[in-house]
């Protein structure tokens, strides 16, 4: 309970703001770019009514961010969750910008979420709010403007239904103003799992330089959604034991490795990985503690605090989530040896695929999926070398490498554009 309240008290935006503000001081960047950079150029709040099945008209509130926008459009996903607000967009935007960055994708950073528990909504509802969503938006979005993807309770059928309304609003279709879409759409050969694949690329080459053999590494993964079931399945298949899996519900443990296929069969029939015969319902607190070689957490913000840093056995930490790691657990966890692969990098797989997404779509082409993933392999090996070089040369963690390498990107295109008029 005290760790959850803590949690609660944590802004994400001042976790995003600090973590850009120990790059900029070590780049020793202007005070002007350091002002322009640390604030998002716009944020649209909307709130927008939804006719709902009992006839009843229901208002929900919903944002998209755009932070910096110096090297290409705005890219970033948008998320259904009840505890969306401003400052939580305003800080996935601003990663956002960095992540593509560090991987070289030319997109600047952009973010949306509508406030609502999706679960408690019926097919129609969703449809309905999202293609009125979509409509607000539309001032922002475009293929050349602002290009949305799923992220946290959105899939590619939410994209489906983006994708379409915008297409009809203009009177003739437009696939690339989102990407992750259905295959039959546009979307391409391994968006599902790209976000995934590019996490266990980036393992495998942090394991390579720590000297750890993968096939006898225990893994402990938070999240079973998009980024950590896949990510579960990948490691498994890389012939690591993944000894536990956690969804919103709980997590389950067992030291002698899940049956991952297994697992997804009993989440799909009964909506939660809790409960799965074999093995034991343990917490997500406790599953972030166990004693494991490689932690994936890969669900919500803030879940490594200064609170339970000191805790983690884990010794490679392989952010799939954006931000579950504060700058206090940062330092804590490099003062203990641990390796940690920053959200910017290790999640950037997702992102990349996205671009090969909309280069696919404005091209009118479509891409074989070793041709995806050769790419993606290449791209992912690049960032992380060039990150851990940087981590060497300048004597800090992975995270602060990554900024600098990122921060300096945007840095460099902001200034050399200049200021306008
Ligand atoms: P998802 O909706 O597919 O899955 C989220 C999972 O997390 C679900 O299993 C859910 O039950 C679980 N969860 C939610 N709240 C939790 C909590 N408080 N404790 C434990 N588990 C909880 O979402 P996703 O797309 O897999 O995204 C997960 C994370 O990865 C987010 O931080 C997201 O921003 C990030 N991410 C996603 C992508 C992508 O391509 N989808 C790309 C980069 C980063």
């Amino acid at each position: 309970m005290a760790t959850q309240q803590l949690v609660a008290e944590i802004n994400a935006w001042d976790v995003a703001q600090r973590q850009f503000d120990l790059a900029a001081e070590r780049l020793q960047l202007p005070a002007g770019l350091r002002k322009v950079l640390r604030e998002p150029k716009r944020a649209l709040i909307v709130h927008f009514p939804v006719k709902m099945d009992d006839g009843e008209v229901e208002v929900f509130t919903g944002y998209r961010v755009q932070h910096n926008l110096s090297r290409g459009p705005a890219k970033g996903g948008i998320r259904y969750h009840q505890n969306v607000d401003l400052d939580e967009v305003k800080a996935l935007a601003m990663w956002m910008t960095w992540k593509c960055a560090v991987v070289g994708v030319p997109f600047g950073g952009g973010k949306g979420g509508v406030v609502v528990d999706p679960s408690k909504l019926s097919l129609r509802e969703l449809e309905g709010l999202t293609r009125r969503f979509a409509t607000e938006l539309s001032i922002l979005i475009g293929p050349e403007r602002d290009i949305p993807a799923p992220d946290v309770n959105t899939n590619a059928q939410t994209m489906a239904w983006i994708m379409d309304t915008y297409s009809m609003n203009v009177g003739y279709t437009v696939p690339a103003v989102v990407t992750g879409k259905p295959i039959p759409l546009g979307g391409s050969e391994g968006r599902t799992e790209a976000t995934a694949q590019g996490v266990v690329y980036t393992i495998q080459d942090a394991a390579r330089h720590l000297g750890m053999d993968l096939r006898k590494c225990r893994v402990a993964v938070q999240g079973f959604g998009n980024v950590g079931g896949i990510s579960a399945r990948l490691m498994a298949k890389e012939g690591a034991t993944v000894i536990a899996v956690s969804d919103v519900r709980g997590a389950i443990y067992r030291p002698e490795g899940l049956d991952i296929e297994a697992v997804s069969a009993h989440s799909r029939a009964t909506g939660s990985v809790v409960g799965f015969p074999g093995s034991r319902d343990i917490s997500n607190a406790e599953l972030l503690e166990l004693d494991t070689d490689i932690l994936i957490p890969a669900a919500m913000e803030n879940q490594i605090t200064a609170a339970n840093a000191g805790r983690i056995q884990a010794r490679l930490i392989a952010e799939g989530a954006n931000g579950p790691t504060t700058p206090e657990a940062d330092e804590i966890l490099y003062a203990n040896g641990k390796f940690l692969i920053p959200d910017i990098l290790c999640n950037a797989g997702g992102v990349t695929v996205s671009y090969f997404e909309w280069v696919q779509n404005l091209d009118r082409d479509l891409w074989s999926i070793g041709h995806v993933n050769d790419k993606l392999h290449e791209i992912m090996t690049r960032a992380f070398a060039s990150t851990l070089e940087a981590s060497l040369r300048e004597q800090v963690n992975m995270r602060t490498a990554a900024y600098l390498l990122a921060v300096q990107r945007v840095a460099d295109a902001t200034s050399v554009r200049g200021l306008y008029p």
